[in-house]
């Protein structure tokens, strides 16, 4: 059964770990994370982008694969499938067909329509009893070849924000998606210490969690942060392990160009990049 993300990220704050949130693009990379987390004893968090909720053939088909393999791979870890980086439709659809959580993210409006879509979105799911992400301050990465150096959120407006009643707040603080630049100037902990001063209790969300290093992650962790988000270390691990597959010519020997094999090695670099995250975020063990 699908859960809200609520109650695994209020127990993850509370005891200074994060929960990892995980995109999904396939089957394989739902069940290697599945796998992994009901391994590692640690409760996940799944993420998907309007993106890739396209190319898995729509909401409703993603909804039918993550509670399928729930029951048929026996999952007893709590489990939240999320919307990333939703827009105010894509939030509705997913809450429409089946999600256990939503992100909507108005960080590109102004605050004042940030703020009243936000509200209502989080008043369909309190009905609903689903969990809401919202963004407060845009987190950049790299477009047309231009990096930007990652904004920092005003704390005022993550108060006005959490203040709706959101389930947990992602906040700029520097951090970037995808990979980070040679000269990326770090996580701003003073923006970090600034917001958490003013949302209290509410969980954070660490957007960009490829390449930040370790001691920055635990001390996010030790600032608020109960949610980290990791998409790109999966792709790249994905990636290296079927081009090393295909390098040593081994989809030509005997049966090696059947899709159950040539994916495995990549499907196994998925498992072992989740596993290795959720002991630097704390989470194994807390299901
Ligand atoms: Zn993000």
């Amino acid at each position: 059964m699908l859960v809200s993300a609520k109650e695994m990220l209020n127990k993850a704050r509370e005891g200074k770990y994060a929960v990892g949130q995980f995109n999904i693009n396939n089957l394989e990379w739902t069940k290697a994370i599945l796998l992994t987390a009901q391994e590692q004893n640690s409760p996940v968090i799944l993420g998907v982008s309007e993106g890739a909720g396209k190319y898995m053939c729509g909401y409703k088909t993603v909804v039918g694969m993550v509670k399928g393999m729930l029951e048929e791979l026996g999952i007893t870890v709590p489990v939240a499938l999320h919307l990333d980086h939703g827009s105010y439709d894509g939030a509705k659809a997913c809450i429409e067909a089946g999600f256990s959580s939503v992100m909507f993210d108005g960080s590109h409006y102004p605050i004042e329509e940030n703020i009243e879509k936000t509200k209502e979105l989080v008043s369909e799911c309190e009905k609903l009893g689903l969990s809401i992400e919202a963004e407060v301050g845009s987190i950049g990465g790299e477009e047309d070849g231009v990096i930007g150096a990652g904004e920092c959120a005003d704390p005022d407006e993550c108060k006005a924000i959490a203040d709706l009643g959101v389930t947990m707040l992602a906040a700029g603080i520097g951090n970037i998606h995808g990979k980070y630049p040679e000269n990326w100037a770090g996580l701003s902990f003073e923006t970090l210490a600034a917001v958490k001063e003013k949302v209290g209790d509410m969980p954070l969300v660490l957007h960009g969690g490829t390449g930040i290093p370790e001691d920055m992650i635990k001390k996010a962790i030790s600032l608020g942060v109960a949610k980290i988000n990791v998409n790109t270390e999966c792709q790249l691990a994905f990636q290296e392990a079927t081009r090393k597959y295909i390098e040593e010519g081994k989809d030509k020997q005997g049966k090696g160009f059947d899709p159950r094999k040539l994916l495995a090695p990549g499907f196994e670099a998925i498992k072992e990049t989740v596993k290795e995250k959720m002991e630097l975020f704390g989470s194994i063990g807390k299901a």
